[in-house]
């Protein structure tokens, strides 16, 4: 009988698998019986944009946190698959920084080729997960909710891909219950018009503070005031964005901050991150971690070291993404194949703290984007995926990180080469700050009619 492997979420992660086996078996490898399961329509998952917030249509939590108007907030030419280009893709250069439609449009264009949607279960929500120490195997129930049954099946492995960026984090402020205006979290954010001409108050300092607090100055906010913990984002921001230090109470409409100021507010976002959340999982499975670049127990940063049928993608704290999940998966698969040993728990436990001892030293950024690239030359020693010029990756992530310090309204205007092709990112048509139309047409618009941009979707 073949191995029976499950893979939870059809997201970047779970498709960078299910494109990894499939590139095996292209090459004469056995294909396991692989089973994907998506709660979701469709694939893609973050990236699959959905205006839902709080329960979705069947009245599962939403997954997405990503918002309209969404553009890639690190250059493309960091995350680009290594075996799938985007001049493969578009058949021309584009900018560095696509929108989230286009960007939706690439992931799915590899796994179309591959042809490996009959995989995946959509609208399939994964309710539990248990493994018998006996027969060594993973029960996995799940509600099909297309066809309004509870499915249960057995597995070998099961592969957890259901991302982090989905359990908010929400914390409670002082006077929260009285105050007037809308109180929302990042996840739940979508439409940045709706903050038109309003005073926002964003509580946090990272990459959602940064781009929500962007993307409501772009599209029209009148104010917008950022409070930070520990240290302000330090940006040069556009007349009318001030960092304050962290929220203290609020009372009536009017926000106090831990310096003693005050400035009323209409809104208020709270960009406070999300939890690593696996309701699915017994307690003895479920990985416990904040958002790091080394959470423990995981070998390789993928294999659960207590029960090495267990796996888990894309749990780390993301600098790279793309091209991460897919050492990852080829890593995993050729584990799965047999093509790699496992060494004795202790000896794996012993490598991570290894790694965790390195990441727990890090000071800089950049020693944080070449401790992770570091990750991912070593996962693909080990396995056929493309090797690229991660050095030069890490290059074009210094950069960004100074382009952003130089201009955080214009970075994205900026391009970069490309290591998989060597092509040269072309200027977006218009700059980002005038760019409110986001849709696909518009951003492949001018250098293509609107014929070729059907052609392309098709690809
Ligand atoms: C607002 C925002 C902006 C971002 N911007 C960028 C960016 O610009 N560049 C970048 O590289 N990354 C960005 N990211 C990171 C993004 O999460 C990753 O790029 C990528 O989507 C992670 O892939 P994943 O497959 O691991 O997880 P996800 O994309 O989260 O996919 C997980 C999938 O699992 C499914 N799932 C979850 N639970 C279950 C269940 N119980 N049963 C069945 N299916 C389930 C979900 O429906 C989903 O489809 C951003 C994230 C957020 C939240």
């Amino acid at each position: 009988m073949s191995t029976r492997v499950a893979i939870i979420g059809a997201g970047p992660s779970g498709l960078a698998q299910l494109r990894a086996f499939q590139s095996a078996h292209a090459k004469g490898a056995a294909m396991p019986d692989v089973v994907c399961f998506e709660k979701q329509a469709d694939w893609g998952g973050m990236w699959n944009y959905t205006w839902r917030t709080g329960l979705d249509e069947h009245g599962e939590p939403v997954h997405g946190s990503m918002y309209r108007y969404l553009w890639s907030n690190g250059p493309k030419e960091c995350l680009e698959f290594a075996d799938y280009s985007f001049d493969e893709h578009f058949g021309r250069p584009i900018s560095s920084y696509p929108p989230r439609e286009v960007l939706w449009d690439y992931i799915q264009g590899r796994v179309k080729k591959a042809g490996v949607r009959d995989y995946i279960r959509f609208n399939t929500a994964v309710k539990q997960v248990t493994f018998d120490p006996v027969s060594r195997q993973f029960t996995l129930t799940a509600y099909d909710y297309a066809n309004g049954r509870s499915t249960t099946d057995t597995f070998d492995f099961v592969i957890v891909a259901s991302g982090h960026f989905s359990t908010p984090q929400v914390p409670a402020f002082a006077g929260f219950e009285r105050f007037s205006g809308r109180i929302l979290h990042a996840h739940d954010f979508r439409e940045a018009t709706e903050f038109q001409g309003k005073d926002l108050l964003i509580v946090g300092s990272s990459y959602s503070a940064e781009d929500i607090g962007s993307q409501c100055y772009k599209y029209g906010a009148r104010s917008i005031t950022s409070t930070y913990r520990t240290q302000p984002m330090g940006y040069t921001w556009p007349k009318g964005w001030e960092e304050r230090p962290l929220l203290n109470r609020v009372e009536g409409d009017i926000a106090y901050f831990a310096d003693g100021s005050s400035k009323r507010v209409d809104a208020i976002i709270l960009c406070t991150g999300y939890q690593h959340h696996f309701a699915f999982l017994p307690d003895e499975l479920a990985l416990k971690t904040g958002n790091r670049l080394w959470p423990l127990g995981l070998y390789k940063g993928v294999i659960w070291e207590h029960n090495p049928q267990l796996i888990y993608l894309g749990m780390q704290d993301l600098w790279y993404s793309f091209n991460l999940f897919d050492a990852q998966a080829w890593f995993v698969r050729d584990y799965i194949l047999g093509r790699i040993k496992l060494p004795e728990q202790s000896e794996m436990q012993a490598d991570s703290a290894a790694w965790r001892e390195q990441e727990e030293g890090l000071q800089s950024t950049a020693s944080m984007y070449e401790f992770q690239g570091r990750y991912i030359k070593h996962l693909i020693e080990h396995t056929d995926y493309p090797s690229f010029d991660i050095d030069a990756v890490n290059q074009i992530f210094l950069k960004w990180k100074t382009d952003k310090k130089r201009d955080i309204m214009g970075y994205r205007d900026k391009s970069y080469r490309s290591v998989m092709t060597g092509t040269l990112a072309v200027p977006h048509h218009t700059r980002w700050l005038q760019a409110l139309d986001d849709s696909m047409e518009e951003y492949l618009r001018e250098t293509a009619g609107k014929g070729d941009v059907n052609a392309l979707r098709q690809r």
